[in-house]
């Protein structure tokens, strides 16, 4: 523990100059821009070519973006789009979280506290899945498989429409009127120009069907099969190859490990941040979780997860205070 601390502080200054808060973060905007250029770009494509097969092909790919925009959420829920705090929140939510059924207030709620108890009982991420036997680990790769396959057909529509539910629930009556407008115009413009009604319903169809797969497989690479002994192995870092990144864990969201131990990075330094804490573990003897891939390789996380050595999370962890930022 002392070791991870003697760390954590080492590297807290060497990362303060990362953090250069700005009225508007450039990587940010540009990384929602080009997601929402690459969705129209998609989404226009398949209607020109106006294909089964096309658009088929169209579902994951917008799902995987939509997945990006809810990291970029994440970012927002963490103060790294604008320094101003309005500003910040305003374009979290219009261009990342209202178009896929979030909130930014309500998700950074939750999520601050499980930056600050991770896997606790004060955990709602760790509450919400404690007693569910899908989150139950080891388990084996059937029963893995099964469990994305049932999210495809029936649990990820099921679970995104109590998200949406809680979604129209806002104290805010600008914010709900503004959410409810831009969900509006979706409708109104299909109903209108019957050459975006595909395009309408691929996008609804990638939320529903094809994105909580995404999100099952990045939230159970976060925190699951993992040796929980210490602040370094509840969580885990995997670097991915660029598609596996694309769809699973965009953003850089799959250097978790790095996340929640510097929270106050921003997305686009985590890969210095990765590297760092790698070589800094190395030097005082410690070993984080890290994997190169979800689904192969010889330290693949599905190994992880069907080991039968695995235990589940302990219910009482040591306390993480201030990791949030
Ligand atoms: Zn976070």
């Amino acid at each position: 523990m002392e070791k991870i601390k003697a760390l954590k502080k080492e590297l807290n200054q060497e990362f303060s100059s990362m953090i250069q808060p700005k009225r508007f973060s450039a990587p940010h905007l540009l990384a929602i821009s080009t997601s929402w250029l690459f969705i129209v770009g998609v989404l226009s494509f398949a209607t020109w070519m106006d294909s089964v097969w096309v658009w088929a092909l169209s579902l994951p790919l917008v799902a995987g973006t939509q997945h990006g925009l809810m990291i970029l959420m994440h970012e927002g829920a963490h103060h790294h789009i604008s320094k101003n705090s309005r500003l910040n929140e305003w374009i979290s939510d219009l261009f990342c979280a209202w178009p896929v059924l979030l909130d930014t207030r309500l998700y950074r709620a939750n999520h601050l506290k499980h930056h600050l108890y991770l896997s606790t009982e004060k955990d709602p991420d760790w509450i919400r899945k404690k007693d569910l036997k899908e989150w139950r680990f080891p388990q084996t790769r059937s029963f893995f498989f099964m469990e994305l396959g049932k999210m495809a057909l029936w649990k990820g529509p099921r679970e995104w429409m109590v998200i949406a539910r809680l979604f129209f629930d806002n104290k805010s009556k600008v914010k709900a009127a503004t959410k409810s407008l831009l969900w509006l115009t979706f409708g109104i413009l299909a109903a209108v120009f019957p050459l975006l009604r595909p395009a309408v319903f691929a996008y609804s169809a990638s939320l529903l069907f094809v994105f909580p797969i995404f999100q099952r497989v990045r939230s159970i690479a976060e925190h699951f099969g993992l040796e929980d002994e210490s602040e370094i192995n509840m969580t885990r870092d995997i670097k991915g190859t660029f598609v596996e990144s694309f769809f699973f864990y965009p953003f850089g969201v799959g250097l978790h490990l790095s996340h929640h131990m510097f929270p106050q990075v921003p997305f686009y330094q985590l890969k210095k941040v990765h590297a760092r804490l790698k070589e800094s573990c190395k030097e005082k003897e410690l070993t984080p979780h890290m994997n190169n891939h979800f689904f192969f390789g010889s330290k693949s996380v599905l190994k992880d997860l069907t080991k039968a050595s695995t235990r589940e999370p302990v219910r009482q962890k040591p306390s993480l205070e201030n990791q949030a930022s």
